[in-house]
C-alpha cells in the first residue's frame, strides 16, 4: 500500500537530542534524522521548514542552501557559532537558541574547575585510592579564596561565574567587548591586560570567527607562573597551541578545560599533562537543564509553527 502523504509539520533533526525531547516532538512533527552523508538525496528536503541542532553542530551554508523550505534553526544550545548567519540571513531564515535556562551549570562548571585544578581534587582522588596516602600526606595545593579572578567576556555566564567567585572572597575583574555598567568588579581594556593582575583566568566569551585565539600566547604568558586558566567557553577562543605551549614550559601552573578545539577528539598532548584537568564539555550536561533546554527548543519550534513570536531568538525572519 503506497505511504499515505503526512500532513504534520517535517522537522529535521541536525543532531541527536534525548528520548525525553523526541517523544513529545514526534507526536507533533514528522521528524527526519539528516542522513550521515548530509542532506544530498533527502526526499523530504523540499518540505522541511525548521531544524534543529545542537551548539556543536550547528548548520553550514551548504545544509541551509540544501533546503529550500527553511524558515528556522533551532539550537539546542546557547552558542550558535556554528551556524552560518550569513547563509541564515540570505535565506531570512531565523534562529533560535536556548539562553538563560543553562548559565548555572555552566557556571558552576567554571568554579567546579577552578577549585579541581587549584586544590588537585583529581590527583588526590588517585593519591587516595592508590594507597600513597600510607607513605605519606600529598603535596600541599593552591588557594581559591582570596585569590583575583580575571573574567573574559562578561555575558549571562561570565556573570553569573562572577557571582559565584564572590563567595569566595575573590576580587574579581573582567574584559568585555562592550562597556558594561558600573560596578565593585573592574574593567581591563585588553584581555591580556586582564590577565597581568589576575591569579585565574576564566573564558566565558562567545565563541566563533571574531573571538578566534582572543586569548593568545601575550594573554598566557601574562598570567604568570602562578596563574590558572579555565575555559568554559569554546575551544577556539584560546589559542591551544600557546596554552599547550605554556603548560608544558610551566610559564602557567595549570588548565582546567571543559571545551577544545576539536572535539571528542582533543589533542592528544593535554593526556600527558599533570598540571590540567579535563572535562569532556559537561558544562550545561545536568539532567534539569537538559530538560530545560529542550523545552525551549520544542517552545521555539511550537511558536513558529503558531506564527506566533519565536520564546528565544538570535534572529528573527524579515517579513
Ligand atoms: P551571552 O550572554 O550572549 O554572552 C556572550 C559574551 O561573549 C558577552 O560577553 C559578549 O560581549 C561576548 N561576545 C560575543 N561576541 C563577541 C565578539 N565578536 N567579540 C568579543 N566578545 C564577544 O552568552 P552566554 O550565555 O554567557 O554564553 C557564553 C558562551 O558560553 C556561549 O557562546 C558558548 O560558547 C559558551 N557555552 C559553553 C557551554 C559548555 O557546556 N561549556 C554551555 C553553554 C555556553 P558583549 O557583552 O559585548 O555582547
Amino acid at each position: 500500500m503506497p505511504a499515505v502523504p503526512s500532513s504534520r509539520p517535517k522537522v529535521l533533526m541536525v543532531s541527536p537530542m534525548p528520548e525525553w525531547d523526541i517523544a513529545p516532538m514526534r507526536e507533533v512533527y514528522d521528524l527526519i534524522d539528516l542522513p550521515s552523508d548530509g542532506p544530498v538525496g533527502l526526499d523530504a528536503a523540499g518540505e522541511i521548514a525548521a531544524l534543529v541542532t545542537s551548539g556543536g553542530r550547528g548548520a553550514d551554508a551548504a545544509l541551509i542552501e540544501a533546503l529550500p523550505a527553511l524558515e528556522l534553526i533551532a539550537v539546542y544550545g546557547v552558542g550558535y557559532d556554528k551556524v552560518d548567519l550569513v547563509a541564515a540571513a540570505r535565506r531570512n531564515v531565523a534562529v533560535t537558541n536556548t539562553p538563560d535556562v543553562l548559565t548555572a551549570d555552566v557556571a558552576d562548571m567554571a568554579l567546579a574547575l577552578t577549585l579541581a585544578l587549584a586544590r588537585r581534587i583529581v590527583d588526590g582522588d588517585a593519591f587516595a585510592r592508590s594507597g600513597a596516602w600510607r607513605n605519606g600526606a600529598m603535596p600541599l595545593t593552591g588557594s581559591v579564596s582570596g585569590r583575583k579572578v580575571g573574567i573574559v567576556g562578561l555575558g549571562r555566564i561570565g556573570e553569573a561565574i562572577g557571582r559565584r567567585f564572590a563567595g569566595f572572597d575573590t576580587e574579581i575583574g573582567y574584559w568585555n567587548r562592550s562597556p558594561k555598567p558600573p560596578s565593585a568588579w573592574r574593567a581591563f581594556p585588553t584581555p591580556a591586560a586582564l590577565a597581568a593582575w589576575a591569579d585565574i583566568l576564566v573564558v566565558a566569551v562567545a565563541g566563533g570567527g571574531d573571538t578566534i585565539g582572543l586569548v593568545d600566547a601575550e594573554t598566557i604568558e601574562a598570567l604568570g607562573r602562578d596563574g590558572l586558566i579555565v575555559n568554559i567557553s569554546r575551544g577556539t577562543t584560546i589559542d591551544e597551541e600557546a596554552l599547550i605551549a605554556a603548560l608544558e614550559s610551566g610559564a602557567i601552573a595549570g588548565a582546567g578545560l571543559d571545551v577544545f578545539r576539536s572535539e571528542p577528539a582533543f589533542d592528544p598532548r593535554f593526556r600527558r599533562l599533570s598540571n590540567v584537568v579535563l572535562s569532556p564539555h559537561q558544562g550545561s550536561a545536568t539532567m534539569a537543564t537538559r530538560q530545560a533546554m529542550g523545552a525551549l527548543v520544542r517552545a521555539n519550534l511550537a511558536a513558529y509553527f503558531a506564527g506566533k513570536d519565536l520564546p528565544t531568538p538570535v534572529v528573527r525572519r524579515a517579513l
